[in-house]
């Protein structure tokens, strides 16, 4: 069976940066916190909690050297103040594209314009936008109903999207918003590593007879990878492991695509595709040497 693997599978350079930056910070000396996950995957959370970074879900008082690592998705401005008034010392994981978007919502509302973001309410990175802003916005999320009512007393509004969202979602909702705002600002702030990994996902599923997705189930961008990939191929698996695997996955299948979240380690991703190789093999597979390929560029 050939194994075909995403170009774009598995760690975002955000994600990488802000592993370097937490890995970095542990020897820095002192206490050193994060809010949360520093990202959506329970591997690297526990790589980052071994080297001493302690996981709280607030900031307390306290004394001594003491750092706050900002996790990839960013915060609130509250929080971050609220921990430099208690003595932090602030070391910001914040991708650069999610800061991209807290200053466009930043900058349209000091113009006057209401925020309307397109993501999941719940998720920290939508949290964190919201966080950046002074008025209250709006958040339409992707299985959410349009807030119509709402909608329609907005003068001006502008639109920012979850950095992880689906395109084409994203435009529907759009479409809708559209008709309730006439006076409306778009910004597409769907990162480029999402981009490059739903254009890779609308095809895979049709060129091979499995696929196999990759990540935590807490992480929203392999939970959109595996949902896109449900729909072009009924032969799609969300694992977070290896072990998840089961050889029935692989039964009669010539070929298997696998792709991975942007929080998913690429050990993870190897390990996965040398236990598919030993199940395929079981089943009267190809043998070692086969020409699988393992294409994944960093
Ligand atoms: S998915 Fe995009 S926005 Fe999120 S950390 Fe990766 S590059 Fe940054």
């Amino acid at each position: 069976m050939k194994i075909n693997v995403a170009k774009s599978a598995g760690f975002c350079f955000g994600v990488k940066r802000a592993v370097r930056i937490a890995l970095e910070t542990a020897g820095s000396g002192g206490k050193i916190y994060m809010l949360g996950d520093i990202v959506h995957n329970e591997d690297v959370v526990s790589q980052i909690e071994g080297k001493g970074i302690q996981k709280i879900k607030k900031t307390g008082a306290g004394t001594g050297k003491r750092i706050l690592l900002i996790r990839a998705h960013g915060e609130r401005l509250n929080t971050v103040k609220k921990a430099r008034r208690l003595g932090y010392t602030i070391v910001d994981a914040t991708c650069p594209m999610v800061k991209e978007i807290h200053t466009i919502a930043r900058e349209m509302e000091k113009k006057g314009y209401t925020v309307i973001i397109i993501g999941d309410a719940y998720h920290d990175e939508v949290r964190g936008i919201k966080g950046q802003l002074k008025t209250k916005s709006v958040v339409i999320g992707p299985r959410g109903r349009i807030p119509v009512h709402a909608l329609s007393r907005i003068k001006k509004a502008c639109v920012v999207v979850q950095s992880t969202q689906n395109r084409e979602k994203v435009s529907a909702i759009l479409r809708a918003i559209k008709k309730q705002v006439k006076n409306l600002r778009f910004f597409n702030t769907i990162c480029r590593p999402t981009k490059a990994k739903q254009e890779e996902i609308k095809t895979m599923p049709v060129k091979n007879d499995v696929m196999i997705i990759i990540g935590s189930k807490a992480s929203a961008n392999t939970r959109r990878l595996f949902e896109i990939s449900k729909t072009l191929n009924k032969r799609s698996y969300w694992i977070q492991s290896k072990s998840e695997l089961k050889p029935d996955y692989f039964r009669r299948a010539k070929s298997a695509g696998i792709t991975a979240g942007a929080s998913t380690p690429e050990r993870t991703t190897r390990e996965v595709i040398e236990h598919i190789k030993k199940l395929t093999r079981k089943k009267g597979g190809p043998k070692k040497g086969d020409g699988s390929i393992f294409s994944q560029k960093k």
